[in-house]
């Protein structure tokens, strides 16, 4: 995969030097270039902002040193290539879910733009879509000062999905959020450890069982921290013990959809 990041802060990108990513780089899975929006302005301070048109608080990212970025990237591609896809972070864009990440890491070439200040004059997403898939992209409900800080979420989300980087794919598989659920809770050694005890099942040995009390802890832990991921969850297929774990936790299932007992107790409501 290739991924290029426009900014204006490009040091900010350094910790994707680092760690995994870095070494997908290194390894040549994943090709990555920063590029400084400043280096696209052609004016003697560089400028990138303005104030905003109707008034009010903050500046506004230029148009014009976009294009002139954004167009050197999208020319750097070979004539049959597909058209790169721009992500472009927003609060106001679609949230980025594990799922896209997936989708994502299907890619061959991803651009992301980094904004600042009020974000990026709006016409620059209309003129990129001839070049782009244009995708604005929100890391949550919250805002940031600038997409730097989103880009690095995404670009190790989906590196990391890229094949070869994580050594065992398995524990890919097994993921919070990769089938709809939290992720159980994980133990190391000791198995006593300052009047703690590591839950009697793990070290049993008996892998049906420990595969078992997984699931469960899944859906008790999910129900407890993220009841909203309940909501999606396809219930239809789960084994008759998994079936009666929900019920246990205050959950019916309702023509295969996971539906919270007016009854039931605890804070997941
Ligand atoms: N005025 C914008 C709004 O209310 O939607 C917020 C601008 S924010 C201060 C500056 C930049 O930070 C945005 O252009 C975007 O690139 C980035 N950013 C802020 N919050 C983000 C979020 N939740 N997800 C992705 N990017 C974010």
């Amino acid at each position: 995969m290739r991924v290029d990041v426009v900014s204006i802060f490009p040091e900010y990108l350094a910790p994707l030097e680092l760690s995994l990513i870095g070494k997908a780089r290194q390894d040549g899975l994943l090709e990555l270039s920063v590029h400084d929006l400043r280096d696209f302005t052609t004016d003697r301070h560089r400028t990138v902002d303005d104030t905003p048109y109707g008034g009010g608080a903050g500046m506004v990212m230029k148009p014009e040193p976009w294009a002139q970025a954004l167009a050197a990237v999208a020319a750097d591609r070979p004539g049959d290539a597909a058209k790169p896809v721009l992500i472009v972070p927003s609060p106001a864009g679609e949230r980025f879910t594990q799922a896209t990440a997936h989708e994502l890491a299907g890619e061959e070439r991803l651009v992301f733009a980094c904004g600042r200040y009020e974000g990026i004059d709006e016409r620059v997403m209309e003129w990129a879509a001839g070049h782009f898939t244009v995708r604005p992209m929100s890391l949550g409900d919250y805002v940031l000062n600038g997409g730097e800080v989103a880009v690095l979420a995404m670009v190790e989300a989906i590196g990391r999905l890229l094949p070869g980087v994580v050594g065992n794919p398995e524990s890919l598989v097994e993921e919070s959020h990769s089938d709809g659920l939290l992720e159980y809770p994980v133990y190391t050694k000791p198995s006593s450890w300052r009047d703690r005890e590591v839950p009697a099942v793990l070290l049993s040995g008996n892998h049906g069982k420990i595969a078992q009390w997984r699931r469960h802890e899944q859906y008790r832990r999910t129900a407890e921290r993220r009841p909203d991921l309940l909501e999606q969850f396809d219930a239809a297929k789960l084994p008759r013990a998994d079936r009666t774990a929900f019920a246990d936790l205050g959950y019916d299932i309702v023509d295969g959809h996971l539906m919270r007992r007016a009854d039931a107790g605890g804070d997941s409501a």
